[in-house]
């Protein structure tokens, strides 16, 4: 389909009703300027976290079937208020579901991944000139139930519309007007940059930037769907996505950006007798629950006794304890201990690889800054730090400049 973006527009873009109707005055733009154009649009402002909230009050423990169809609800309001505004405006606009905009997913309800999109409805509405506007971060099962793809994933859905609809372009519209050196809430000598890899922002996603939903970028890159992310506010040029061949060679070779991420609940188990198939016990229920590990340490053993330490999402915690304890008793281990208090900080950037010097730099300007690392993993292109959660802007601020990033 030739001449066709899908735009995606983040929760503070349409926390309120002016800004709906600046997000249709924009999306108008579009289609004026002669654009086949599909809005996928996000919950207004707070309303994911206003809803869990809602859901604790009735129930202490919501079903994932309840939490998904109460989450969905978010973007569908959005999707309708939309419609409405550009309908005002007198363009033709209808809203849809993720339901009605053909996404199946599997039945993993909070945190469900797509495997099929049958866009038939939204071509409907495109081929009679009309305007689609998607609610995002949803879809359907096989059993007709609905399910939502995870926190943040709007983004998901607006590149994997993009891909299904052969788009030319997909554009993340949001309230940073790019992909910055490090989370300019925090690091407010951050630049904007003009392209990054998708190889660097899928790291810079997993090390927990909000910048753009992990799984977005990974569809980006497996689909070659050019990805531009920027202001909802501003026409601007914002950061475009490339692919790590078409970086301009000078950039390349360096660190890119900073990332950091509180959402990090440890678990700690320890004094568990070393033996084989221990890690498969442990995990294997996790992965089972869909719960999402990180960060994995398992100490080198002493008389046949080791710990094994991981992250996961403070989401999760309380879910994974649960799981975990049992197995840990049936082991034999010491105890189970666990901590909300831990924060990680990662440096990115292809050029990493090549330079063994970059992971030095990186504990000693933390040391420097009197910051006591828990924990180090690494990727080929990222080094990831587990500190105190309230030393995190201060080691930002500090591997920032280590890295020369505001130049
Ligand atoms: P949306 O609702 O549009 O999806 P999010 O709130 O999820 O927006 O993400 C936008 C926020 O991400 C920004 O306000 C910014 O504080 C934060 N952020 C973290 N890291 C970065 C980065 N490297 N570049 C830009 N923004 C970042
Ligand atoms: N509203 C959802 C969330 O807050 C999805 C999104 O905004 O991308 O996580
Ligand atoms: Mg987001």
């Amino acid at each position: 389909m030739a001449g066709l973006i899908v735009q995606k527009y983040g929760g503070t873009s349409v926390a309120d009703a002016d800004l709906i109707k600046g997000v249709a005055r924009r999306v108008a733009r579009v289609h004026d300027s002669g654009t086949k154009v599909v809005a996928v649009v996000s919950a207004m402002g707070d309303t994911t976290d206003d809803l869990i909230a809602l859901a604790k009050q009735v129930a202490p423990e919501p079903s994932d079937r309840e939490m998904a169809l109460l989450w969905s609800t978010g973007e569908i309001v959005t999707s309708a208020l939309t419609a409405m505004a550009l309908n005002a405006l007198g363009y033709d606009a209808t809203a849809l579901t993720g339901f009605q905009a053909g996404i199946v997913t599997n039945a993993f309800h909070t945190r469900a991944q797509i495997l099929d999109i049958d866009p038939i409805r939204i071509r409907r509405v495109l081929d009679a000139g009309g305007i689609p506007i998607v609610a995002g971060f949803q879809g359907w099962t096989e059993d007709l139930d609905i399910t939502v793809l995870g926190r943040g994933a709007s983004d998901t859905t607006a590149v994997a519309l993009a891909v299904a609809l052969e788009a030319d372009r997909c554009e993340i519209l949001k309230d940073v007007d790019g992909v910055y050196t490090a989370d300019p809430r925090i690091v407010p000598r951050a630049r904007k940059l003009d392209a990054i890899s998708y190889e660097e922002v899928l790291e810079l996603a997993r090390a927990g930037s909000q910048v753009l939903h992990p799984r977005a970028a990974e569809l980006g890159e497996a689909y070659g769907m050019p990805i531009v992310v920027g202001s909802s506010f501003r026409e601007a040029p914002g950061t475009t996505i490339v692919r790590g061949d078409q970086m301009p060679l000078e950039g390349r070779q360096r660190v890119r950006a900073i990332a950091h991420d509180l959402d990090v609940g440890r678990i700690t188990i320890v004094g568990v007798p070393d033996r084989p198939g221990i890690a498969y016990a442990v995990f294997q229920p996790l992965e089972a629950a869909a719960i999402n590990v990180d960060v994995i340490v398992q100490n080198v053993s002493h008389e046949n006794v080791t710990d094994i330490s991981f992250t996961v999402s403070r989401a999760d915690l309380t879910r994974a304890l649960r799981l975990v304890r049992p197995v840990a008793e049936e082991m034999g281990a010491r105890e189970v201990t666990s901590s909300d208090a831990l924060a990680t900080i990662s440096v990115v950037g292809s050029g990493l690889a090549a330079n063994p010097g970059y992971a030095a730099k990186m504990f000693g300007t933390l040391a420097q800054a009197g910051i006591n690392i828990v924990s180090i993993t690494t990727s080929e292109i990222r080094i990831t730090c587990l500190i105190d959660e309230a030393q995190v802007a201060e080691a930002a601020r500090a591997l920032h400049q280590t890295f020369q990033l505001e130049e």
